[in-house]
C-alpha cells in the first residue's frame, strides 16, 4: 500500500490520478487540495476518504464543510491548507497537479518533508528549478515527471547514464493552429484555441499548447529535470502525438517512447516507478496509424517557443517573468479581454521591461511575478 496526496485533485491530471488509484486498489489518498470545485471534492471525499482536504477559497470551504459534516475529515483553506496537504506525515508521494506558480511553495515544503514528487505542475520547475532540484537532492527525494514528454525521456533513460545523452528530442503536436500564418492567428477565438487535436487537458495548458508556450515551458522543465544545456534540447513537431519524446545518445542511437495519448500512463509510471503496471486502454495499431510524420516547429509564427528559449538563455528571474506574463495573459484571453497574439505581445513586453536577477530567492521569484502582473494591469 502506497499513500499519496494530490494537489489539484479536481483538475484534468488530478481526476486521472484518481482514476489510476481506483483502477489499482493499492494506493491510499491521504490528502487532496483544489481551488473551488465543491461538488467534485465532496464526491472525491466520499469515495477516497482523505484525512485532510484543502480548498483555496474560503466560501467554497464553508460550503464543503457543511456538505461533509457527517464525515471525519479536516477541511482547510488558502496556502495553509495547501501546505498541510503537501506535508501530511503518512503520504509518501505528492502529486503536484495544481496549475500555475502557486505550486512552488507546496512543492518546496513537500520536498523538505521528504516526499517524492510526481510533478505535473511544470510552472514550478520553470520558475524555481534552481531551488527545487538541489533541494530535492539534499533531501534525498525523487522528482518523478508526469508531463508526457518528460515521462517519455525518463522511461527511455531507464538503465542509461545521463552523461551518455547527446540531446533530448521533445515532441510537439504543433497545436490546433499548426500551419497557420501570423495574420491568421490574430483572429482566432477562445473556442478554437481550446480544441487540442490529440490531448484533452485543462484550459490553461490547452491554450499554452496552441501558442507553443507549453513546449517552451517543457524545454525549461527538461533542462532542470535532466540537467541538460539548452543547446541539447530540440523540439520536433510530430502531429499525431504518438512519439512522446526521444533521446539521442552519443553513439547516434535514438530511443523513443510511443503510445496512445493517455496521461494515465505517465501518472501511473510515476506513482509505481520503477514498476510497470497493467493499464487498460487503447493500444497503438501501427497498420491503422499508417504514418508518423515530422516537421520543424514554426518559430516565426508561434513565438511561444523562441520567447521561452530567450527567457531560458537569459536565466535568473527571466523564466519567472515569461511564465507569470503568460499565466496572466492566458487568463485574460480566456476572459476574452485580449486577442490570441496579444499573449505574445504581453510576454515580450514584460521580459523587455524586466531587470534580471541572477539567482532569485523564492521571495524574489514571487516579487518578479508581481512585477509582471502589475505591468500587465497598467497596460492591458
Ligand atoms: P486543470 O485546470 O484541469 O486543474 C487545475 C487544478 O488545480 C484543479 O484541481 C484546480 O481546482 C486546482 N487549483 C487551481 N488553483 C488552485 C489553488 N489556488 N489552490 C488549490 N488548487 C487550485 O489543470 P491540468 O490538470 O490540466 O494541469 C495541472 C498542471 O499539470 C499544470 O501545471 C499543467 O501544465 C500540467 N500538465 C497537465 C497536463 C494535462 O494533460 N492536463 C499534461 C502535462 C502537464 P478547481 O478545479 O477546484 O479550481
Ligand atoms: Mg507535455
Amino acid at each position: 500500500m502506497k499513500t499519496i496526496s494530490i494537489l489539484g485533485s479536481t483538475g484534468s491530471i488530478g481526476t486521472q490520478t484518481l482514476d489510476v488509484v481506483r483502477a489499482n486498489g493499492d494506493l491510499r489518498v491521504a490528502g487532496i487540495a483544489a481551488g473551488r470545485n465543491v461538488r467534485l471534492l465532496e464526491a472525491q471525499i466520499r469515495e477516497f476518504s482523505p484525512k485532510v482536504v484543502a480548498v483555496w477559497e474560503e466560501e467554497a470551504a464553508k460550503e464543503l464543510k457543511t456538505a461533509v459534516a457527517d464525515l471525519d475529515v479536516k477541511i482547510m483553506t488558502g496556502m495553509e491548507g495547501l501546505l498541510e496537504v503537501a506535508t501530511l506525515p503518512e503520504a509518501e508521494i505528492v502529486v503536484t497537479a495544481i496549475v500555475g506558480m502557486i505550486g512552488i511553495r507546496p512543492t518546496i515544503e513537500a520536498i523538505r518533508a521528504g516526499k517524492d514528487i510526481a510533478l505535473a505542475n511544470k510552472e514550478t520547475l520553470v520558475t524555481a528549478g534552481h531551488l527545487i532540484m538541489p533541494l530535492a537532492q539534499e533531501c534525498g527525494v525523487r522528482i518523478l515527471p508526469v508531463d508526457s514528454e518528460h515521462s517519455a525521456i525518463f522511461q527511455c533513460l531507464n538503465g542509461e547514464q545521463p552523461s551518455q545523452i547527446e540531446k533530448l528530442l521533445i515532441t510537439a503536436s504543433g497545436g490546433p493552429f499548426r500551419g497557420r500564418t501570423a495574420e491568421e492567428l490574430k483572429g482566432v477565438r477562445v473556442e478554437d484555441a481550446l480544441k487540442h487535436p490529440n490531448w484533452s487537458m485543462g484550459q490553461k495548458i490547452t491554450i499554452d499548447s496552441a501558442t507553443l508556450v507549453n513546449k517552451g515551458l517543457e524545454v525549461m522543465e527538461a533542462k532542470w529535470l535532466f540537467g541538460m544545456d539548452l543547446d541539447q534540447i530540440e523540439v520536433v513537431v510530430q502531429p499525431q502525438s504518438v512519439i512522446h519524446s526521444m533521446i539521442e545518445f552519443k553513439d547516434g542511437a535514438i530511443m523513443a517512447q510511443l503510445g496512445t495519448p493517455d496521461m494515465k500512463l505517465p501518472i501511473q509510471y510515476a506513482l509505481y516507478y520503477p514498476e510497470r503496471r497493467y493499464l487498460a486502454g487503447d493500444r497503438l495499431d501501427f497498420a491503422k496509424l499508417g504514418q508518423i510524420t515530422f516537421e520543424r516547429p514554426d518559430t516565426e509564427v508561434f513565438l511561444g517557443l523562441p520567447y521561452a528559449y530567450r527567457a531560458a538563455r537569459e536565466g535568473g528571474s527571466m523564466p519567472t517573468i515569461f511564465n507569470a506574463a503568460n499565466e496572466r495573459a492566458v487568463s485574460r484571453f480566456l476572459q476574452r479581454k485580449i486577442g490570441f497574439t496579444d499573449i505574445y505581445e504581453i510576454i515580450a513586453a514584460c521580459m523587455d521591461a524586466h531587470k534580471k536577477i541572477e539567482h532569485p530567492s523564492l521571495e524574489q521569484i514571487l516579487e518578479a511575478e508581481q512585477e509582471a502582473y502589475e505591468l500587465i494591469e497598467s497596460r492591458w
